[in-house]
């Protein structure tokens, strides 16, 4: 993976080791995972209580990935709110997911807790911030929605959300106190640590290079010379998916999601910026996201460009939005660069393939994927272990490469110019 002008603030716990753990060569397995982010791992502890023997494969290091590398933002829900899951999904799949997207974020703090995870966190909710008239319609109608099925948000004043943030410009916002922060590559190492202990085997530095089956069983070969034989095959790689499939990297778009980290905040600072510490997005369609990290530092993340950074220049915009926000911070260094790929589908809704019996696909998160993926990583093994198709939340689909992929980049571009100048234009 290329993580060149790439350095990330968060840190694996010092008790972090590395994974060199794999099944001998021809004994079969119940399952092979690909991929050691926070979807394979969650998969490999929950199918590994199940009592299946689990095998996960990771090309680097565990939390290489998106998962090491995110914002740290804890968020129930999907892009999409109940009213139109229920009219989507029609009444009985769409209250599950209903459901099942409000309990992502309580899985995640669950596990924390339960599991005793060595991952510092704070949970006190996520600030949908609005910039626009439209922006705060949009956030009553969440909060009316999600208010009605008892969830603990609420909406804020223009005065509200000035002292909880302290940043400029915002007309109001909605509260989710469901969500909270934490760190995220501490947060994939534990589970990496706890499905270990729970017996998976794990093995870094294993690319996966081909999957192919041979009298009914799944055969795995890795760049460096592991073959496994498996009764069944979770690819979780999701932005980072290559040609192991066909057709399944052309299923999704993946974009550069940017991040820089401030100097630690003086006392003064860190009193007048988010002082209860909670996370928060804002409403413009090229979305900013900020939060603190345990060590004092503002967070701030969005999009940026799809080619390979270069350098520090690449990440002003992000620098230009921080001072938008926080005009206080003009003297303040950025300490920290990084960046890392987000898996959007067409439909803005994650995608769970099965295109054979025994290989599974999941892919697209839309940039939710802490609470996401760890919720759909015990669904997924619960799915493994029974069969039953109704522990999966979203309905299994085919691989649909879309149209024109080849020339996605050239249309994400243009669509974020666009974006960029109704967001400029936009009150
Ligand atoms: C900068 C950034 C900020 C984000 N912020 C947030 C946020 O604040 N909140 C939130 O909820 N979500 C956020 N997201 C999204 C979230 O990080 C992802 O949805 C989630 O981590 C996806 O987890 P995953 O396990 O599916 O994929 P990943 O963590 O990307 O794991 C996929 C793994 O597959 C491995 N892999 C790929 N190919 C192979 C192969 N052939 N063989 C072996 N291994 C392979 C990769 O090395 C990688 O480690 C953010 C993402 C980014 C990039």
């Amino acid at each position: 993976m290329h993580l060149r002008f790439s350095d990330p603030i968060w840190q694996k716990p010092r008790t972090a080791t590395a994974f060199q753990s794999l099944f001998p060569a021809g004994q079969c397995v119940d399952v092979v995972i690909v991929g050691g982010g926070i979807l394979g791992l969650s998969t490999a502890l929950h199918a590994a209580r199940l009592g299946l023997a689990v095998q996960v494969l990771e090309a680097g290091e565990i939390g290489n990935g998106a998962s090491g590398l995110n914002g740290g933002q804890v968020i129930p829900g999907l892009k999409y709110d109940p009213d139109w899951l229920l009219e989507h999904f029609g009444l009985e799949r769409g209250e599950a997911l209903v459901n099942f997207a409000a309990s992502t974020a309580d899985t995640v703090f669950e596990l924390i807790r339960d599991e005793r995870l060595a991952v510092p966190f704070v949970r006190d909710g996520w600030i949908q911030a609005a910039h626009t008239e439209t922006a705060l319609k949009a956030a009553a109608n969440r909060d009316r929605q999600w208010r009605a099925r008892g969830a603990d948000v609420r909406l804020l004043s223009r005065t509200e959300i000035a002292t909880m943030t302290g940043a400029q410009g915002y007309l109001g916002g909605w509260l989710d106190r469901r969500a909270g922060v934490i760190d995220p590559l501490a947060y994939t190492s534990e589970l990496a640590r706890v499905a270990a202990a729970a017996g998976v085997k794990i093995a870094e530095r294993q690319n996966v290079m081909q999957i192919s089956k041979n009298a009914g069983f799944w055969h795995v070969s890795t760049e460096s010379g592991a073959e496994l034989q498996a009764k069944a095959v979770v690819l979780a790689t999701n932005a980072y998916t290559g040609g192991l499939l066909p057709g399944l990297a052309e299923t999704i778009v993946p974009l550069h999601s940017f991040q820089i980290a401030t100097a630690p905040l003086s006392s003064n600072l860190a009193a007048a910026i988010l002082p209860e510490g909670q996370a928060v997005s804002d409403s413009r369609r090229i979305l900013v996201y900020y939060r603190k990290s345990a060590d004092g530092r503002l967070v701030l993340g969005g999009r940026g460009r799809m080619a390979f950074p270069n350098g520090p220049a690449d990440w002003a915009h992000l620098e230009r939005a921080l001072l938008r926000l926080y005009p206080a911070l003009s003297d303040i260094a950025i300490e920290k660069r990084w960046f890392g790929r987000v898996a959007m589908t067409p439909d803005h809704l994650p995608h769970i393939h099965e295109p054979e019996k025994g290989l599974l696909a999941v892919v697209g998160c839309q940039g939710r994927g802490i609470g996401l993926m760890t919720a759909l990583g015990e669904r997924i093994a619960s799915y493994l272990s029974s069969g039953d198709t109704r522990q999966l939340p979203f309905p299994v689909s085919p691989i649909r490469p879309f149209p024109f992929h080849a020339f996605r980049q050239v249309g994400v571009a243009a669509t974020i110019a666009w974006y960029r100048m109704l967001d400029a234009f936009e009150r």
